[in-house]
């Protein structure tokens, strides 16, 4: 008959539970490797100064900031975010219970915190990173970096060009005036008064809706022709927030490009949403921020052929890093697409004669260096060799090689550096170093993404959509410790 679990004497106490006795029996219960205790060790080993002193010592008690960021980063780390369900987890998850000390704070209380400690957010990432190097579990030295996009909070709907938002004042003022006509009638109508009060109430909510969407058009506009020319679109819900693919999607939404710098061991060093929606740009700020943050420097980097161009190469081969970043070719160039009899004329296939600084084309006549063309121009940026063939005149393939009298090869100043970098990639070792990054970075994004369903911001504007990303991180690298045997007792 033994089908339940016996009642035992040490059960009665918790019918006549205080917080203290609840919290003494929580701890039993909690393992003794449970995320919950590493976070709680990690957070108590942070300076909370700062936010401490935001809080006046008139008015009601606060919650002491060490258990609000106990409460964020295990939340970030479980997939557990919003501050309606955190607020319902403080009451109904005894780990939550634990860690927030039996104190349940509301959902305001819990989103005024994150949107009020946006720069500590920030600091404590990097704070946490440095535990991981100052107990040696991690060294940067080599880095993986990649970027994925994820939505804002915004709809794709609000984000227009001038001409849309333009044609969108335009209809919204026509709205208004409708509605101002609407209210004159209303006013004169005396005999049917319940009905009129109805009726001018929600007129009056009508018209303070758009003359709000009316304001935030205007800015939009005005921001669209004297800050940012540039800027094709933007969104009226989140004016940061750019226009991009987000994950595998088609769909093109508002929203940000989240890069990271994680090292072999995968730990996420460096972390930045930003809302250029391409990669090239970021990979000499996450290499700078992965060594301002660990205060090491970076020798080795993989990254996709996203962060593939002539000014990276540059870059890396200035600071001495072993880079491993194919272009935007280099997929057709490692399949011999080049080699092919349709590309015989490629640029690929001419030799160059480092002696003469000339080329050799495949008809075995010589291109010599013409001039060097240098600046920017709306469409690109020049900084070239020209070479000219002097003896295209009597060629008999010349209509198979240029469209020209004679043949122009632009090669970049920096082609060496992308020849090297091709040569790299198709060794062994090579090889295997960038495959690397594969397991290591991609993974990540995978887990927050699909396993934690972080596919969207919850906060508005770069600068809060950066401190969620980085609790995100926070979150990946105190599950990371967990995994990799960090103890709370070693912190
Ligand atoms: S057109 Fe000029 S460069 Fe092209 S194959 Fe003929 S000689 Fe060579």
């Amino acid at each position: 008959m033994a089908k339940f679990k016996p009642f035992h004497d040490f059960q009665k106490p918790l019918m006549g539970l205080t917080p203290e006795s609840f919290l003494d029996y929580i701890d039993t219960v909690i393992p003794k490797d449970h995320l919950c205790r590493l976070v709680k060790q990690v957070v108590f080993s942070l300076d909370t100064e700062s936010i401490e002193a935001k809080n006046s010592f008139l008015g009601q008690n606060t919650y002491h900031p060490k258990l609000m960021l106990s409460l964020l980063f295990y939340g970030y780390a479980t997939g557990v975010r919003s501050s309606r369900k955190l607020e319902e987890k403080c009451i109904s998850d005894h780990i939550f219970i634990y860690l927030m000390q039996c104190y349940t704070p509301d959902h305001r209380t819990i989103s005024d915190f994150r949107k009020n400690n946006l720069k500590e957010i920030e600091k404590y990432f990097v704070e946490i990173v440095r535990i991981f190097n100052e107990l040696g579990f991690t060294q940067v030295g080599k880095i993986y970096i990649d970027g994925t996009k994820i939505k804002g909070n915004a709809s794709a709907k609000r984000t227009k060009d001038r001409a849309g938002f333009e044609k969108w004042l335009s209809a919204i003022q026509e709205e208004i005036a409708t509605l101002m006509k609407e209210g004159e009638a209303i006013d004169k109508e005396e005999d049917d008064r319940y009905k009129t009060d109805e009726e001018e109430e929600s007129l009056k909510k009508k018209l303070s809706n758009r003359n709000h969407l009316k304001t935030k058009i205007e800015e939009a506009l005005k921001m669209m022709k004297e800050e940012d020319n540039n800027k094709v679109k933007v969104n009226l819900t989140d004016s940061d927030a750019n226009h991009m693919k987000s994950g595998g999607s088609k769909d093109i939404r508002p929203g940000f490009n989240c890069q990271a710098s994680v090292t072999k061991e995968g730990v996420i060093v460096a972390a930045e949403a930003v809302p250029e929606a391409n990669d090239r740009s970021q990979l000499e700020p996450m290499i700078e921020q992965s060594e301002s943050n660990t205060k090491e420097a970076v020798n080795e980097v993989a990254a996709d052929s996203g962060y593939g161009s002539f000014s990276n190469y540059e870059y890396l081969d200035q600071k001495g890093i072993d880079g491993y970043v194919p272009d935007g070719y280099f997929q057709q160039y490692k399949s011999g697409e080049y080699n092919k009899e349709e590309n015989r004329y490629h640029y690929t296939n001419f030799t160059y004669d480092s002696s003469t600084d000339s080329y050799i084309c495949p008809e075995g006549k010589k291109i010599t260096y013409w001039k060097t063309r240098k600046g920017k121009t709306k469409s690109r940026d020049w900084n070239h060799k020209v070479y000219r063939g002097r003896e295209c005149g009597n060629c008999i393939k010349r209509s198979l090689c240029t469209k020209s009298k004679v043949r122009e090869l632009l090669i970049h100043i920096h082609e060496p550096l992308l020849q090297e970098m091709r040569k790299k990639l198709l060794s062994e070792e090579g090889k295997l170093k960038y495959f690397a990054r594969q397991y290591i970075i991609e993974p990540i994004f995978g887990h927050l993404k699909f396993n934690l369903g972080y596919r969207s911001f919850l906060l508005r504007g770069l600068e809060k959509v950066n401190a969620e990303y980085k609790l995100m991180c926070i979150g990946w690298n105190l599950k990371k410790m967990l995994a990799m045997g960090i103890k709370p007792a070693m912190i």
